[in-house]
């Protein structure tokens, strides 16, 4: 019995959580929309020469190309690798694309990258049973729409459902149940793990800790004392057990934007001039989030590429254009005359509140 279960004397309902993972997503993105690159090994990112594969289609990694590999040594090993550019651009307005997908299910979103999310389904927007169902639904809707193919985990916790998204990979699903969680988690060798990077995975070899079963046979005191903070999660999940919530809607910390200029400036006039397009920019995401700010930043870039940043707070958020304007502009006038040619500036609004929010009220004598 775990302790969380405990305080009513009864367990909670068992949650359904799905984890979607777009299938080898840029290069497919790329295949989709270029056919001579279809049934081909194709790398996004890095060239012939130089640079690391961002994302490597399943044709190349028959060959063995992987992501962050450096692009030398896939071209070694698959010689007939195509290198193409990223377009992020269109990948994030996919992305976009299948978010609205889940939100025809559930609010609960908790995006991880680009191309992946995981859901809790556990009460969902259509009434849909099983989550099980609803992951074929997502799948072929995200097919219909975008082209593309997804996988799907399903499971009653976030690890072993990210874990089940990887066992029918490409274009498939995996439902690990409550039943077979344990029984799941028992062969895996650590270092599958998700939350279990190399060095740590060296480090429970080095102890004799080889599979979740070689943890799950330790003591929480013995994972504690060799994996510190942990150690307790490592205890937990070795038993198919993780409670951490699906968080939806991460508020973002800061709004910003920055520009570097095509040749380097140091009148204020010209610097001033140069603001106006980022303070349009950060603004006009103020408006369509609804979020506002009480911290503006000022970020300075000399042509040496030494950066400096000057910030000033308000006690209640940045009410419209003007007065970030305005703020922005007193930052940068208080440093002038600069001492060397400026080749970029930023400016970024933090200290965020949500939309919707109640702002602080400032109150008045009577
Ligand atoms: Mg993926």
């Amino acid at each position: 019995m775990r302790e969380s279960d405990t305080t009513s004397g009864e367990a909670r309902p068992v949650r359904k959580i799905i984890h979607i993972d777009m299938d080898a997503f840029y290069a497919s993105v790329e295949q989709r929309d270029n056919p001579e690159l279809r049934g081909k090994p194709v790398a996004v990112g890095g060239s012939a020469e130089r640079g690391v594969v961002a994302a490597a289609s399943y044709e190349a990694r028959k060959f063995g190309v992987r992501s962050a590999m450096p692009s030398v040594t896939a071209k070694r090993q698959c010689p007939d690798l195509i290198f193409v550019r990223p377009r992020f651009e269109i990948y994030k307005t996919i992305s976009r694309q299948i978010r609205e997908i889940f939100a025809e299910h559930t609010p609960l979103i908790e995006p991880l990258s680009l191309d992946e999310a995981y859901l809790d389904v556990t009460e969902n927007l259509q009434g849909i049973e099983l989550a099980r169902d609803i992951a074929l639904r997502i799948r072929e809707k995200i097919r219909a729409e975008t082209g593309l193919n997804a996988s799907a985990g399903i499971s009653y916790n976030k690890f072993l459902a990210k874990l089940a998204s990887d066992h029918r990979k490409p274009n498939g699903q995996f439902v690990i149940s409550p039943e077979t969680g344990p029984a799941f988690v028992e062969t895996l060798p650590v270092g599958k793990f998700h939350g279990i990077g190399p060095a740590t995975a060296a480090k429970m070899n080095a102890l004799g800790l080889f599979t979740g079963l070689d943890i799950r046979n330790q003591t929480l005191e013995f994972m504690n004392a060799n994996f510190g903070k942990s150690g307790a999660y490592y205890y937990w999940i070795s038993r198919g057990v993780d409670e951490r919530p699906v968080r939806a809607n991460r508020i973002r910390k800061s709004i910003g934007a920055e520009n570097t200029f095509s040749t380097d400036l140091t009148e204020y006039g010209a610097l001033a001039a140069e603001l106006e397009p980022l303070v349009d920019k950060v603004w006009r995401h103020c408006e369509t989030t609804g979020n506002r700010g009480r911290t503006v930043t000022l970020k300075i870039k000399f042509a040496d590429f030494e950066i400096i940043t000057r910030s000033r707070s308000v006690p209640a958020a940045v009410a419209n254009r003007e007065e970030l304007k305005r703020l922005a502009c007193g930052l940068l006038e208080a440093e002038m005359p600069l001492p060397k040619r400026v080749r970029l500036l930023g400016v970024s609004l933090s200290a965020l509140q949500a939309g919707g929010e109640p702002e602080p009220q400032l109150t008045l004598g009577i």
